[in-house]
């Protein structure tokens, strides 16, 4: 990503901080009727608030939208989505299913059921084609 492109990023993660940090002040979860759904929501809005300020500071370095895993650049469509991303989109998926595993692998089960294991595509052996979602979590 060029300068250019990093400087615009910052200037929506510095628009999302003031956002968040507005929220936080709001009454607005104070006059939930649960206190603990209202100290949730609290909790995740200064998760979302610490996330988008180092994601500033990445801006700052020149490191942002690069994948902290793999060293490439994270793809502008899930920046969309998370700007504060720090993996791209295959890394993210791969963690996700290795912590699928070992939670798996917590309960017992030592490997993903076989159905999971299937590639995308491939018939089992009744001839049923499995398509999964997530772009290829199951590999
Ligand atoms: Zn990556």
């Amino acid at each position: 990503m060029n300068k250019q492109q990093i400087e615009l990023w910052r200037q929506r993660l510095i628009e999302e901080e003031a956002r968040l940090s507005g929220q936080i002040g709001k009454a607005d979860i104070a006059e939930l009727d649960d206190p603990s759904v209202a100290l949730r929501i609290l909790a995740v809005r200064k998760d979302t608030l610490a996330h988008v300020r180092e994601a500033i500071q990445r801006c700052d370095k020149g490191s942002y939208g690069t994948c902290q895993v793999c060293g490439h650049e994270i793809e502008q469509e899930r920046l969309g989505v998370v700007p504060y991303a720090t993996t791209c989109a295959a890394c993210t998926h791969s963690a996700q299913a290795s912590r699928l595993r070992q939670e798996m692998a917590q309960q017992g089960q030592t490997a993903l059921p076989r159905r999971m294991e299937k590639r995308e595509g491939q018939a089992d052996e009744n001839g049923t084609e499995h398509i999964y979602p997530l772009g290829g979590l199951w590999r």
